[in-house]
């Protein structure tokens, strides 16, 4: 196993490498879904109990609802420039954005998205697993 594999899988406790870059396109500040405890936000009067918790909350404005739930734009977004106008202010999440947490949060990334994600255990090391299990196991049976 190489070092980076090991740092991701065993120190960051990642499943994913993420690779590629980001185009600029803008959709991650223009179709947001808030995440919260009890899921994705679906009610205005839900979001309005979430505005205190964090001001990059009151950067967002809902702009539609969908099988989902709300749909947010962030208010920060310049669409003409395709900039953030508090770029080097911007919140934690959006610096990080997108990690893997979104992945396990059930979170879609859009297609524009020039960031991608690529298991770190390959189809191949996640079969060799399996065989190996499936082996420990017969020969504890047999003996
Ligand atoms: S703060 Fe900036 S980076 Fe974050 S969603 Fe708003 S426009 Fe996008
Ligand atoms: S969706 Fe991806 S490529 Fe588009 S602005 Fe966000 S991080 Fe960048």
């Amino acid at each position: 196993m190489n070092i980076k594999k090991f740092i991701y899988k065993y120190i960051l406790k990642r499943k994913y490498y993420r690779t590629g870059q980001c185009n600029r396109c803008g959709d991650c500040c223009s179709k947001i879904y808030v995440y919260h405890k009890k899921g994705i936000i679906k009610s205005e009067d839900e979001f309005l109990s979430l505005k205190n918790l964090h001001p990059f909350y009151t950067y967002l404005e809902i702009t539609d609802k969908d099988e989902n739930g709300l749909v947010f734009k962030c208010s920060k977004f310049d669409k003409e420039n395709h900039i953030c106008t508090i770029h080097k202010l911007r919140p934690g999440i959006c610096r990080r954005y997108p990690s893997e947490i979104l992945l396990k949060m059930h979170g879609v990334m859009s297609e524009k998205c020039g960031y991608k994600f690529i298991p770190i255990d390959s189809f191949k090391d996640v079969l060799n697993k399996l065989n190996k299990t499936k082996k420990y196991q017969k020969n504890n049976l047999d003996e």
